[in-house]
């Protein structure tokens, strides 16, 4: 029986003599076997484990038949599991296991420790062939269109994976079965849309599609997993206009790259993503931001080669009174944060609360509001900004919305105040 995993074989002794372990494993076939303990057939037997590396293709041998200590499976579900045992006194530290895989294994050495046969002999436990751990390979990079592997499958135990330069015009479903996938690059390619299921990859963090044809980004993908695993996504160079309001419920962002697309807004609810630390959306067609984008706090900024109009002189004025029941039972449900869901309330009225705006004073307006423009400094959002045009500003129009006549005059009059303070 043989297990594919990485394996860190860590001993009790060294913390007694002021040493550390190095805490990270190596890519190892372990195997079960048994062992003769004389020579001739029929002689006393004990199983064993055999842990082989890369470096150490002979591998190491443990004696199994009562001496294990302790078994340690509480991650089991997440392919890791420790075996602590006797004499060494070692842990042997297993993760990234198929963790179905590893509970077969498991339960073969608490056999092996209460002393029960274990099928195969340790004649069979001979050196693992190199080409063995190829198969268990972590990364590939594929840059060209001759080297893209169309009879072989991907191995399973990729956690990065590239394929640039391979004219592929759509993502290979193979692709979608990788499921210890981290780090996914498909750029430089012609592909056109996303399949659904690339949110099936709950691991994955970085997701690098620069260079394609994409021209939207799916609600479906932004209600998938990846809410809670993607940190870096890179939609550059492609020829997206609008990304979904749903797009900020991928709250783990913590890099988003939109740089050259056709991007004629951000979208609105932008705030909502607060890990986001680098946020670069130069040479799109933006005329304005978003009211929250001043709840972000970055760490760098490019606006830069954006159509940013000069604010507007006059608000637009949708004031609505007095108040529609629609609009003051959604102020109600919103400014007292009242859970709401389409299993309460129709799907057209959640969507209508979650696309609600945010007045300056920090409640909510659904269709009565009065909206105005007005000019931020980039530097209030980010530490560092690039410059938003070749006048060396950094001074952009920025959406503002009022729930009420009064919060719009108070803010005229701090504006007018300040304007006078400092003038
Ligand atoms: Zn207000």
């Amino acid at each position: 029986m043989k297990l594919h995993c990485e394996v860190e074989v860590v001993s009790r002794q060294l913390p007694a003599l002021g040493l550390r372990n190095r805490g990270k494993g190596a890519r190892a076939v372990l195997s079960l076997g048994q062992q003769a303990l004389s020579s001739g057939p029929g002689g006393p037997r004990r199983a064993c484990l055999l842990v082989s590396t890369l470096k150490d293709r002979r591998g190491t041998r443990y004696k199994l038949t009562e001496n294990i200590e302790q078994l340690f499976t509480k991650f089991v579900d997440e392919g890791k599991a420790t075996v602590r045992l006797k004499e060494p006194p070692v842990d042997i530290c297993l993760s990234k296991a198929n963790s179905s895989s590893l509970k077969g294994f498991l339960s073969a050495v608490k056999l092996a420790h209460r002393g029960c046969d274990v099928e195969a002999p340790l004649s069979l436990l001979t050196p693992v062939k190199t080409s063995e751990f190829e198969k268990f390979k972590t990364k590939m990079v594929i840059t060209s269109k001759k080297d893209y592997p169309l009879s072989k499958n991907f191995p399973y135990s990729l956690e990065h994976l590239q394929t640039s330069y391979c004219g592929l015009v759509q993502v290979d479903m193979r692709m979608l079965c990788l499921k210890n996938l981290r780090k996914l690059d498909l750029s430089h390619n012609h592909i056109k849309k996303l399949p659904t299921t690339i949110g099936d990859l709950i691991h994955l963090q970085e997701l690098n599609l620069s260079d394609n044809h994409l021209k939207s980004f799916s609600v479906a993908l932004c209600h998938s997993a990846l809410q809670k695993s993607l940190r870096c996504l890179d939609l550059s160079k492609n020829k997206i206009k609008a990304l979904p309001v749903q797009f900020c419920q991928l709250r783990e962002l913590t890099d988003i790259k939109l740089d050259d697309n056709e991007l004629i807004r951000l979208p609105f609810k932008i705030g909502q993503l607060r890990n986001l630390r680098f946020l670069s959306a130069a040479r799109n067609k933006l005329p304005f931001l978003p009211s929250e984008f001043k709840n972000l706090s970055l760490e760098y900024l490019d606006l830069f080669g954006n159509a940013f109009e000069q604010p507007e002189v006059l608000p637009i004025i949708m004031l609505q009174m007095p108040l529609t029941l629609l609009e003051s039972s959604a102020r109600t449900v919103l400014n007292n944060r009242i859970p709401y869901g389409s299993r309460i309330i129709p799907f057209h009225l959640c969507q209508d609360l979650d696309t609600a705006k945010t007045c300056v004073c920090g409640r909510f307006c659904l269709e009565s509001f009065i909206q105005g423009t007005t000019n931020m400094n980039l530097h209030s959002v980010a530490h560092t900004v690039v410059l938003v045009d070749n006048m060396g500003s950094t001074e952009v129009p920025i959406i503002s919305y009022f729930c009420s006549l009064e919060c719009y005059y108070e803010t005229l009059y701090i504006c007018k105040f300040l304007s006078i303070l400092l003038f």
